[in-house]
């Protein structure tokens, strides 16, 4: 059976850390929090970004803007924040609004304040192994990783996934921590025979339950990055369910994380200290 890596736990573990580490230091820190539009979504996670802040004890400032909002107001706004001295990161929430070209958005915003780790300037520092920021989900990862006492230096990492957000960032870091780093997606060959090599494996594949028994090597961490909602009338009650079949991949894994409560608590937490990191670099 798999130790179960709690997300939610190691995640508030940090949390308590940055509060504690704004409190000590005197840290006035800021994000800018700007949401286009009212998908459901969306509004939730900047919710809960907000509420985090809240807890910090970050400032957040919030720009709640109408979904018709030009491509040109956005960039004027983000430019607006990006020259005010009292806003140390800006996230602007993905995805915008058709008509706004989200690439144009993640490069307007300052390398200094980009949070996110989107643009191409903190992708580019991550790739030469340059100071930046990371992007919260894969951060996350080598977090949960770390915490849980999984040595990374070394092993053997398959990543099943290539996303700009998720996939690729997260197999650079794992590479950066010393991992044998394999990146795997939709024209890779007998995925199962190259994912049963990994002693860590990290799956950012969007479809749901996909990783199965028989593409996990016995013994393997087993990161889930994926997340899809269910009919809990048609699924015994349950609301998400991974990329990764848990309850066929926990009896052979030695360690996974459940969804929900496992890579989705983290994102939010390395939001909170790349934002101090940002303040830092601003003071
Ligand atoms: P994308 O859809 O952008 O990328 C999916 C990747 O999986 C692509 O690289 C694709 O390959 C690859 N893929 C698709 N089918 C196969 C296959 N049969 N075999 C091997 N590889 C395949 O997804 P994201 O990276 O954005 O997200 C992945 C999951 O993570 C989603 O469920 C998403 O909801 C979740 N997510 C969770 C977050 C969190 O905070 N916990 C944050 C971000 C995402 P190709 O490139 O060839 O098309």
């Amino acid at each position: 059976m798999a130790k179960l890596i709690d997300g939610k736990a190691i995640s508030q573990a940090i949390r308590d850390e940055v509060r504690d580490e704004i409190a000590a230091g005197g840290i006035k820190a800021s994000l800018a929090v700007v949401l286009v539009g009212n998908d459901p979504a969306s509004t939730v996670y900047v919710n809960n970004k907000k509420k985090a802040c809240e807890y910090c004890g970050i400032r957040s400032v919030s720009y709640e803007l109408p979904e018709d909002t030009t491509e040109e107001k956005l960039l004027s706004l983000i430019d607006e924040l990006n020259n005010d001295p009292e806003i140390n990161g800006i996230l602007v929430q993905l995805p915008v609004p058709k008509g706004i070209n989200e690439d144009h958005v993640i490069e307007a915003i300052s390398p200094m304040k980009d949070v996110d780790g989107f643009s191409k300037a903190s992708v580019g520092a991550l790739s030469i192994g340059d100071k930046g920021f990371v992007s919260c989900t894969p951060a996350g990862i080598i977090e949960l990783l770390k915490r849980s006492d999984i040595d990374i230096d070394g092993k053997r990492c398959v990543v099943v996934g290539r996303s700009n957000i998720v996939g690729k960032p997260a197999a650079m870091l794992l590479l950066r921590e010393n991992g044998t780093v394999t990146v795997t997606h939709s024209h890779t060959k007998d995925l199962a025979s190259i994912t049963r090599e990994a002693d860590i494996l990290v799956v950012a594949i969007g479809k749901p339950e996909f990783i199965t028994s028989e593409y996990v090597k016995p013994g393997a961490a087993v990161i889930d990055v994926g997340i899809h909602r269910l009919d809990p009338e048609k699924n015994n009650g349950k609301k998400l369910c991974g990329d990764v079949k848990f309850d066929e991949v926990e009896p052979v894994a030695g360690y996974i994380t459940p969804v929900p409560g496992g890579v989705g608590p983290m994102t939010i937490a390395m939001l909170m200290k790349n934002t101090v990191a940002a303040y830092k670099m601003q003071h």
